[in-house]
């Protein structure tokens, strides 16, 4: 048994999953010995590509424009996209979904076709803002970073704008067309996310003048998370949702917050210190829990008929936005200070699976062993890193890295040895991110006899299925925001 390479080699990658957002399905090359160089080079990648995977909820506007004004309607008309193909598929009623540049493929089309059907994107918009869409929408895919670049000077983008657009975003929208590049939404999560986000746009381009950015943020990544728990498991789900809020946690620990409302020119110029959507999304989120859904949509409807933004807001919500600021802020300060109070992780086992499972607590260098077989399993880990629950302990097996403050591990131990991919396996298990009392699933890592790891966002390895993770309910702040959008079902 020696799980202390790779949880060597995994320390390093959290240590990377930090600065970003989102983990999402990633497979890393985990090369040792003289190819170090190489496994540099294979993180990087996956740096650059968790960041863009993290883009769609990051500072920089993605969807800047709520009203048309600022495109000359001509210009963007003169200049029609290259359509490749499109489907017309006759169930998306208003929404056209098209192929742009040069190396998109009618597959990729049909593919966003069946996820926006999948999901409900449409119907995700509608049950959160009370409105639809008034006229058709197109969504134009764009391959790569170059179509989609493309795409965005075809909006009339100057050629600097879209370049940094283009890096930058996971999906853009202007009046109602949309620009969703694949290559930064490659997991069904991602897209899903993207596309409802985008929508939610959309829909207040064609309904209301104009609105807050924070709220129009907010709302929109609301829906995302919205579209992206339609394909994700909810042990995976969950984890994503505590690992972006985090990200506001440590800005918030370090006494960095802005206001909801700071100029939005500051966005648009990309000047932001922290991903202010994360926070326009826990802000929404905050209204959700406190005021229900009616409140936003009251909002909303007053804003669309011309009630002057800040009368609209104390009108639904009872109190001016300033108060709200702070009461947010304060909110997610106190959040930043939660200490660990333990979680409650449950966890199936099925026939398929015989042998241990050892859990490692956040802090700890005791890896405790379980015996398991088939069943259900409650293991209650304390903040101490003590387990109790219905199964039978093991000897504990010291840890020779240093103790990790921030993960958990559950490794497992098979009696017989598995075969991952046709390859003999060497160890694997799950991590989970613990920070402020929030814990987070983060992912389920395979490692191989040819020395590569497989990180996978799913739960579930060889009839080891984690199927909970629950803190305690008088923990983190952001708790009862996180029910809100659990709550919200369309
Ligand atoms: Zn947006």
């Amino acid at each position: 048994m020696n799980q202390s390479q790779d949880r060597g080699f995994h320390l390093s990658i959290s240590v990377v999953a930090i600065f970003v957002t989102m983990v999402s399905v990633l497979s890393i090359i985990n090369q040792c010995g003289p190819a170090m160089s190489k496994v540099e080079e294979q993180v990087d990648g996956v740096w650059r590509s968790l960041a863009s995977h993290a883009t769609h909820l990051s500072g920089i506007a993605r969807s800047v424009v709520h009203d048309g004004s600022r495109v000359p309607a001509t210009l963007a008309a003169a200049m029609p996209h290259k359509v490749v193909s499109a489907s017309g598929n006759k169930a998306l009623a208003n929404i056209h979904v098209v192929a742009v540049g040069s190396d998109t493929t009618a597959k990729q089309v049909q593919h966003v076709e069946q996820l926006i059907q999948r999901v409900g994107v449409l119907s995700i918009v509608s049950h959160t803002v009370g409105m639809s869409l008034q006229k058709p929408v197109t969504i134009e895919i764009a391959d790569d970073e170059s179509d989609y670049q493309a795409a965005l000077q075809k909006l009339a983008m100057t050629k600097q704008s879209a370049a940094n657009l283009a890096e930058d975003t996971g999906g853009f929208t202007q009046n109602s067309t949309i620009v969703i590049p694949m290559n930064q939404n490659q997991s069904e999560g991602d897209l899903a996310n993207t596309l409802t986000h985008e929508m939610t746009h959309v829909v207040f381009n064609q309904n209301i003048g104009t609105l807050p950015s924070w709220l129009n943020e907010g709302i929109a990544v609301f829906d995302g998370m919205q579209g992206q728990k339609q394909v994700e498991s909810a042990v995976t789900f969950a984890g994503d949702e505590r690992q972006l809020a985090e990200t506001i946690l440590d800005v918030a620990q370090k006494h960095q917050l802005q206001p909801l409302f700071a100029d939005e020119q500051v966005i648009l110029d990309g000047k932001t210190s922290y991903d202010y959507e994360l926070q326009d999304w826990l802000a929404v989120s905050d209204l959700v829990s406190q005021h229900g859904l009616t409140a936003i949509q009251d909002d909303l409807q007053m804003m669309q008929q011309h009630v002057n933004e800040s009368t609209a807001f104390i009108r639904a919500f009872g109190q001016p936005e300033s108060t709200f600021n702070a009461s947010l802020t304060a909110l997610l300060n106190k959040a930043s200070t939660t200490k660990n109070q333990g979680v409650q992780l449950q966890c199936n086992v099925t026939q398929d699976f015989t042998g241990e499972l050892e859990i490692l607590p956040q802090g700890t260098t005791n890896w405790q062993g379980l015996d398991v077989s088939d069943g259900q399993y409650s293991i209650d880990v304390q903040a101490d890193g003590k387990l109790s629950g219905q199964f039978k302990t093991l000897p504990v097996v010291k840890d020779n890295n240093g103790a990790d403050a921030r993960t958990l591990y559950i490794s497992l131990l098979p009696k017989q040895p598995e075969t991952y991919q046709g390859k003999k396996v060497i160890n694997s298990g799950f991590a989970f991110d613990v920070h402020d009392g929030l814990y987070a699933f983060e992912n389920a890592w395979v490692s191989l006899k040819d020395g590569q790891t497989i990180y996978t966002s799913t739960p579930s390895l060889f009839g080891v299925s984690i199927t909970g993770v629950r803190e305690a309910a008088t923990g983190n702040a952001l708790l009862p925001l996180f029910a809100a959008q659990e709550k919200v079902s369309n």
